[in-house]
C-alpha cells in the first residue's frame, strides 16, 4: 500500500467557492495525519469580474503563516489559470507600478508578484473557451509551453479532467525532463471519464518515469487528506513509490529543489508591502 502524507493542492475561503480558513485547513491536516500542507488558492479570472491589485493582496502577506503550524509544514502556493495556447498564466500581462498602499514602486506584473510570494505554482486549465478550434498538437503544446515559460510552475494541475484532447506521452515526457510534476487529483475521480483518463496518465507516468503528486484539491477543510480513490488507483496499477513525490515531506521538498526552486524552509522573507 502506498503512503501519501502531503496534500499540496488545497483551497481556503479566499477562493470564494471554498469554505475554510487557512487555520481550519491546517487543523484538519493535522487531524488527518497530513504532515505537509500546500495551500493553493485560485489565481485566475473566476474570482473577480474587474479585479484590481488590491483583490490579490491575500497572496502577498502569507509570510505571516508559520512554516510549522500545529505540527504541519505549511507551504504557500497558488493555482494559476493557464490563459492561452502559448502557456501564459493569469496576470502575466497585467502591469503594475504601485504597492497596495499606492506608493510608486518598480514596475512588476501581477503574475510576477504572486509567483514571487509563492513557494511553487500549480498551473491548471479551468475556463477553456480559448481552446476552441485548437488542434491536438496545440493542446499538447500548451502544457509543454506552460512549463517552459513559467519556471515557478512545479505542478500541472488536474490534467486528467481538463477535458482537453491532448497527447499524454509528450506532456509526461516534458514534465519528467523539466523536473516538474504531474498531478493526480482526487476530485477528478468523481466522474467516470476523469477516472479513466487519470489512470491512463498515471500508467504512462509510471512507464516513462515521471513523478506525480497526489492531492485532494480540497475546497473544504474536512476533505483535506482524503484521497482514497486516487490512492486506490495507484495501488491497483502498482505505481512505483519512488515516483510519488508527495509520499513524504522530504520527498516533496526534494522535488521542489529538483525543479530549480528554493527550498521553502530556507527561503527569506521579502520586503513587506504594508
Ligand atoms: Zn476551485
Ligand atoms: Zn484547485
Amino acid at each position: 500500500m502506498l503512503r501519501n502524507v502531503c496534500d499540496v493542492h488545497t483551497h481556503t475561503i479566499y477562493s470564494r467557492h471554498a469554505y475554510s480558513t487557512i487555520e481550519e485547513c491546517v487543523r484538519a491536516a493535522a487531524a488527518a495525519g497530513v504532515e505537509l500542507l500546500g495551500s493553493a488558492d485560485h489565481f485566475g479570472n473566476m474570482l473577480y469580474e474587474n479585479p484590481s491589485y488590491l483583490d490579490f493582496q491575500y497572496f502577498i502577506n502569507r509570510y505571516l503563516w508559520p512554516r510549522t503550524w500545529m505540527g504541519v509544514t505549511v507551504l504557500r502556493s497558488a493555482e494559476a489559470d493557464i490563459t492561452d495556447l502559448e502557456g501564459h498564466l493569469y496576470g502575466w500581462d497585467r502591469y503594475l507600478n504601485t504597492s497596495i498602499t499606492y506608493e510608486e514602486v518598480a514596475p512588476f506584473t501581477l503574475l510576477e508578484r504572486v509567483a514571487r510570494d509563492s513557494d511553487y505554482l500549480i498551473a491548471s486549465v479551468h475556463g477553456k473557451h480559448w481552446t476552441q478550434g485548437a488542434t491536438r498538437a496545440q493542446l499538447t503544446d500548451l502544457y509543454i509551453k506552460t512549463m517552459e515559460r513559467n519556471p515557478k510552475v512545479l505542478i500541472l494541475g488536474h490534467i486528467g479532467r481538463s477535458g482537453l484532447d491532448f497527447e499524454i506521452d509528450p506532456v509526461v515526457e516534458a514534465a519528467r525532463d523539466l523536473h516538474r510534476l504531474v498531478e493526480i487529483n482526487e476530485h477528478s475521480f468523481a466522474y467516470p471519464p476523469g477516472r479513466t483518463r487519470c489512470r491512463a496518465i498515471a500508467e504512462r507516468c509510471a512507464e516513462l518515469g515521471c513523478p506525480v503528486t497526489l492531492c485532494t484539491d480540497a475546497h473544504i477543510a474536512c476533505d483535506i487528506g482524503r484521497m482514497d480513490h486516487a490512492l486506490g488507483m495507484l495501488d491497483e496499477i502498482g505505481f512505483p513509490e519512488e515516483l510519488l513525490a508527495t509520499r513524504t515531506p522530504d520527498a516533496f521538498l526534494q522535488a521542489v529543489v529538483a525543479a530549480g526552486l528554493p527550498n521553502p524552509l530556507d527561503s527569506e522573507r521579502p520586503q513587506p508591502e504594508a
